[in-house]
């Protein structure tokens, strides 16, 4: 093991980090290893909390310009995973919860097929179908479950073909378990199979439909031979798995705040199915936090709680002692934040990372590294730092899965709003809990409103972010998050700071011009 005593080549963390300077991820820079493994040989799967694992480090941030319905969908249909805000009512956001949760993990289409118990009968189809608006006598394919919905066991399907069979007879009080086809007949997919495995099924069986279905049998959704020519893989997962709950849907994280009427959020929440809550401050390490943390857990053990932010280890331990099963850092790191500015405390985001994640490391919860992402070497650098997740706001805003209209500036530019949820337009809808200011007179910004370039989809942005950060990991010379956690406990990822004008020949300089093409 390389020491500092016995200088060969830059730093540990712990060096770099103890002198009494605050860092942040331009400041540091890595020292590249042996490479021994392919780029496609690193594994980037990791825990967001203490009972989620995902296999895309990247999930984005619980604001009104950034996670709605959309958004968490296609974040976890990737493999990361989104937070719908709470700069709404609880109904708007219970519905986001809703309507994410309908999107089926294999293929990313948000066709809901219907679902019926064995004892409906086919009277109740054809009205149903009369509600819906199909023609009399042109059934939908029925999907059979034990409890009549989406979600319960599968026990069958009914076809047009299965109705007429009974041709001539009344079928009115037809039930639908003497016509269906047995769960145990039936082609299925499962809701974690990737796209090449379905479009093979969907092909092999030449059937035009076809359940999902998760690990316990439960019915997820439909996956549809049509839909296949275009829009059915939307969000394709190359990198991975779409993040998927036990019962096989997408797992949709959201933020709650720590006040009372927040206990009746939360309840709406987990009726929804929520997977886990963020508790949204920016400064975590309260009383009122601790209370809710302690409160959830009491109340709704299966929910995953994060906690936060937190930037010291200190601020960690305490939330961490209450039962945190995953901690959010930073403090003033955010692109629109304005926090270190107007209040005068916070933590350059590279030391925050460091320190806590050193500390929450003990107790085996994860670090999200929230706020300040503004490439794919920050993510690179705040995993091999000791986060396992980053947060991203800034850069899924201006994607066409966030919130809000495109919009052409003056130059021809097109661009989407984005705002911290501090910032007076956000606080004015209600965000203001956040920052501590809904009673005080005269409410003090902690964040700015303005816009972000169009970003494209996600979909494009993710598989991208994944396949540089494999290749930052390749370099300097760890297969998964893990072993990159080890390198920096261990010593082996030698680092150093860098120099302003080490920064400026790290970047793009001396071209008469260029673009910058990204994948
Ligand atoms: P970004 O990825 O844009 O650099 O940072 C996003 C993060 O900034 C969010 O996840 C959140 O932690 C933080 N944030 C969001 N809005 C505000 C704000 O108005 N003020 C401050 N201080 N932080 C904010």
């Amino acid at each position: 093991m390389a020491d500092d005593n016995n200088y060969v080549d830059g730093f540990t963390g712990l060096t770099i980090f103890t002198k009494g300077y605050t860092y942040t991820y331009d400041d540091i820079i890595f020292h590249p290893g042996h490479i021994d493994f392919a780029a496609h040989d690193v594994n980037l799967k990791t825990q967001l909390t203490k009972g989620i694992s995902l296999s895309v480090p990247v999930v984005s941030s619980p604001m009104d310009t950034v996670t709605g319905a959309e958004m968490a969908a296609a974040m976890a249909l990737q493999g990361g995973m989104g937070f719908i805000h709470y700069n709404c009512t609880v109904e708007e956001q219970a519905a986001m919860v809703r309507q994410a949760k309908r999107y089926v993990p294999c293929t990313g289409s948000a066709f809901e097929p219907l679902v019926l118990s064995a004892d409906a009968t086919l009277g109740q189809v054809e009205d149903e179908c009369e509600g819906l608006g199909l023609s009399a006598g042109k059934y939908p394919t029925v999907l059979v479950t034990e409890t009549g919905e989406l979600g319960g066991k599968l026990l069958g399907l009914v076809t047009t073909s299965d109705v007429d069979m009974l041709a001539g007879k009344s079928t009115a009080e037809v039930k639908l378990g003497e016509v269906m086809t047995k769960a145990g007949d039936l082609v299925t997919v499962s809701a974690t199979e990737g796209e090449e495995a379905v479009r093979a099924k969907l092909a092999s069986s030449k059937k035009g439909r076809l359940p999902v279905v998760g690990e316990d049998g439960a019915l997820v959704g439909v996956v549809e031979r049509g839909l296949l020519k275009d829009q059915l893989f939307k969000y394709p997962t190359p990198m991975g798995t779409a993040t998927v709950n036990k019962e096989g849907k997408l797992c949709i994280g959201c933020a709650v705040g720590t006040r009372e009427n927040d206990k009746v959020r939360l309840e709406a929440l987990v009726k929804e199915g929520v997977d886990a809550v963020i508790l949204d401050s920016s400064q975590g390490d309260s009383v009122y936090q601790m209370e809710m943390i302690k409160y959830i857990k009491k109340s709704f053990p299966d929910l995953q709680v994060i906690a936060g932010n937190v930037v010291t280890s200190r601020q960690a331990e305490r939330l961490i002692g209450v039962g945190a099963d995953g901690l959010r850092v930073g403090m003033g790191s955010g692109s629109i934040c304005t926090t270190q500015e107007v209040c005068a405390v916070g933590r350059g985001q590279a030391t925050a990372v460091y320190h806590t994640s050193k500390l929450a490391a003990e107790h085996g919860v994860p670090v999200i590294a929230d706020g300040g992402i503004q490439n794919s070497g920050h993510i690179t650098k705040a995993l091999a730092l000791g986060a396992s997740t980053v947060m991203c706001g800034s850069m899924f805003a201006g994607t066409a899965e966030a919130p809000g209209r495109y919009m052409m500036t003056e130059d021809g530019v097109r661009v989407k709003l984005y705002r911290g949820m501090g910032s007076l337009d956000a606080m004015k809808k209600g965000s203001s809990t956040r920052y501590l200011g809904e009673s005080q007179r005269i409410q003090i910004a902690q964040g700015v409103s303005g816009t972000v370039k169009d970003k494209g989809s996600v979909r494009n942005l993710i598989p991208f972010f994944a396949q540089a950060v494999k290749q930052g990991f390749q370099d300097f010379g760890a297969k998964d998050v893990k072993m990159a956690h080890g390198m920096l406990g261990d010593g082996s990822l030698r680092m150093e700071t860098r120099s302003g004008a080490a920064q400026h020949e790290g970047g793009i300089h001396d071209m008469h011009s260029y673009t910058k093409k990204r994948w």
